[in-house]
């Protein structure tokens, strides 16, 4: 199973990376780890003209393992990173709230007629925030809303959502059951896909919607939802088919965070549906992880 940090410091190191390498930069050298399987001690990149740059660092096997994973460009690469990337977050209006419902309605109170991102002038007439279960053990990530969605003011109700109801249905689960919510929280216009400006700027909300939810399983539903939410610029082919650890930077330390699946987005498979057995392999290995009975019928 692959273990995924946080996002945003995912995305730190990945553009520490990519900067490492705009500079030059692109064989780094890390020394032996003490017996509490950390790293301590000085970690040396080198540049293609020999100069040497270090920084102090004390990280974790599995920190240093998922830093030589995104570097998948070039073999044995450690990103320098300074400590102060690992700093908490600070504290959100609804931590140390313990009614989920209160604590995302504070949240939408926090939103409010939200500016953050040039998608609040582009036509949206609503924002989209999330629906379902506060307490869901499952939880599904869309891309943003489409134009029933920005209409009605609910992720997921237009055709891609009555499939999506259907995926539900067919797991033998209610769709209020389940939390439902996008990377963006209003329509891109013209059913593009949100940039990548747009999708940092509204995501943290999204980390604190799922960070209050605290699902057991989560399901990314297309490549713009499981690459916004894993950091990881992969095909479907790669990112499909295994877990995926996942949770929000500063949330609840007694909550182990979620496994995470990718499938198909439901508007895909409308025009794909040869692809609606592959997205059903997703989901019956996320209804194994969570213990349901598969259900007599699959999705249609
Ligand atoms: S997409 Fe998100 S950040 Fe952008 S305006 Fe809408 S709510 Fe705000």
């Amino acid at each position: 199973m692959v273990r995924i940090l946080d996002p945003q410091l995912r995305r730190a190191l990945a553009d520490r990376v990519r900067y490492c390498h705009e500079m030059g930069i692109y064989d780094f050298y890390r020394r032996d780890f003490n017996e509490g399987g950390r790293f301590s001690g000085s970690t040396e990149a080198k540049s293609p003209t020999g100069e040497m740059f270090a920084a102090s660092l004390s990280l974790s096997r599995s920190e240093l393992e998922l830093r030589e994973e995104m570097a998948a460009r070039r073999s044995a690469v450690v990103p320098i990173i300074e400590e102060n990337i690992f700093e908490a977050v600070s504290p959100q209006p609804e931590y140390g709230v313990a009614d989920p419902v209160a604590a995302l309605q504070r949240i939408r109170e926090d939103l409010g007629d939200c500016t953050r991102c040039k998608l609040h002038r582009l036509g949206r007439k609503q924002i989209v925030f999330g629906v379902g279960n506060p307490g869901a053990e499952l939880m599904f990530v869309g891309e943003g809303p489409g134009a029933d969605e920005d209409a009605q003011g609910v992720p997921f109700v237009g055709r891609a959502g009555q499939l999506l109801n259907n995926m539900i249905k067919a797991m033998g689960l209610r769709r209020e059951d389940v939390y439902i919510a996008n990377i963006v929280k209003c329509r891109p216009p013209g059913n593009r896909q949100p940039e990548r400006d747009e999708c940092e700027t509204c995501s943290p909300f999204l980390m604190r919607q799922i960070a209050t939810v605290k699902p057991k399983a989560m399901v990314a539903l297309g490549a713009t939802a499981a690459k916004n939410l894993l950091a990881m610029d992969a095909p479907m082919s790669e990112l499909r088919g295994r877990w995926y650890d996942f949770k929000p930077a500063g949330s609840d330390p007694a909550w182990p965070g979620a496994r995470l699946a990718v499938t198909y987005h439901p508007a895909f498979l409308l025009r794909d549906p040869r692809q609606k057995g592959e997205a059903w392999k997703d989901l019956q290995m996320v209804m194994k992880y969570l213990g349901i009975a598969p259900p007599r019928k699959a999705a249609e």
